[in-house]
């Protein structure tokens, strides 16, 4: 069987011109080229991260610089905002680096909204806050807006952002929301191969840093912050990321910011329609819905239509897509279509063509 088009929440659908960018022949990272490189995709990279710091490249999937926060940041006790599998694994993870943890946890399919969060924080006991922005595995995108008003109330509390599946599709304001740390993975929203990280860390959170003994070497913000001022990374990367990373940010700077944004929510709005035309309900709560991956309900609540998901992966398989079958604890009793990344009206409806012909076939 030839290439499965990707309609799965990550790796996502990668372009034929970022492979090209992808396989550039190498440079070493210690010369001119590699920090004019970094250079000139430095000024793109803040824009979207909207902040005026310098943004980290890490040779790492997302989870690398995900432990990294923690090591880096959790002195007390970190608050883990758990709403799904993603979420979830952030309070073990956090045990794992031996921090203490504490979770705020809330029904799958339901947001974190910032009231729970600041009764949580109002006890004093945490210096630190994991949130995910977009929970892959429910469809949950959680509102980030209350961050600035609970980063005024507590300002010595470091607040993590995951925005793996959410990063350059919706925009997240850094610096004016008042994140410590945002984080993101190349192979989903940002449609790259995966295998790197990128991320921005606030002077408070680097300051914070500093104060912390046990940071480790590979994911030491202080030394990602000293090498970024030359345009360089600690320790050598994945040149070719980066390669394809300045390709990426061609796209989506001549794509303009706005027709992304645009692009994805009316992309993710066309799946929550076929959704309904065909009588299903969504898993998320009403009103928080990702506008990167549509997460159906196939039974794990009550209410819409029921279908033998793994049949009809099957079917919709043999017309050359794969979509996900639902993960973690709503395996087959939810399923998943992503719009990240360069999708099109053109290539969606393809997806829902090939959907529709699975369904009849059911
Ligand atoms: C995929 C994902 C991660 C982990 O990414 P890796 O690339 O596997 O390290 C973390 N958070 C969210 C929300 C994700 O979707």
């Amino acid at each position: 069987m030839g290439h499965l088009k990707l309609h799965i929440p990550g790796p996502v659908e990668v372009s034929e011109k970022t492979y090209r960018a992808f396989c550039i022949p190498m440079i070493g990272h210690r010369g001119q080229d590699f920090k004019d490189l970094y250079a000139e995709i430095q000024p793109q990279l803040q824009k979207l991260f909207y902040t005026e710091h310098l943004v980290f490249l890490s040779t790492s999937s997302a989870w690398g610089v995900m432990e990294g926060s923690l090591r880096n940041l959790v002195a007390k006790k970190v608050l883990c905002c758990m709403c799904g599998a993603f979420s979830d694994k952030w309070f073990d993870v956090a045990n794992r680096c031996g921090k203490e943890a504490d979770s705020l946890k809330v029904d799958w399919g339901s947001p974190i909204l910032p009231d729970q969060i600041d009764q949580r924080l109002a006890t004093g006991e945490f210096d630190a806050l994991t949130l995910v922005h977009n929970e892959t595995s429910t469809g949950v995108m959680n509102p980030l807006e209350g961050i600035r008003d609970l980063k005024k109330k507590y300002p010595e509390v470091m607040l993590i952002v995951d925005a793996v599946t959410s990063f350059s599709a919706v925009p997240i304001k850094f610096d004016e929301l008042g994140i410590d740390v945002l984080l993101t993975g190349s192979q989903k929203a940002l449609a790259l191969p995966p295998g790197f990280g990128l991320f921005v860390v606030s002077p408070a959170a680097l300051e914070k840093a500093a104060t912390l003994a046990d940071r480790g070497y590979y994911f030491d913000f202080l030394e990602f912050q000293k090498n970024a001022e030359k345009n360089m990374t600690p320790s050598t990367p994945s040149i070719g990321h980066i390669y394809a990373l300045r390709s990426k940010l061609e796209d989506i700077f001549e794509e303009g910011l706005e027709k992304r944004y645009e692009r994805h929510a009316t992309l993710s709005g066309m799946t929550r329609e076929w959704a309904a035309r065909n009588e299903f309900t969504l898993f998320p709560e009403s009103g928080y819905e990702s506008k990167t991956l549509t997460c159906i309900n196939n039974g794990a609540k009550p209410g819409g239509r029921i279908v033998d998901v793994a049949q009809m992966q099957k079917l919709v398989k043999a017309e050359g897509i794969l979509f996900d079958g639902g993960y973690g604890k709503v395996k087959g009793t939810t399923f998943r279509l992503s719009n990240m990344g360069d999708e099109t009206e053109e290539s969606m409806n393809a997806l829902y063509e090939a959907l529709d012909k699975g369904l009849a076939r059911l």
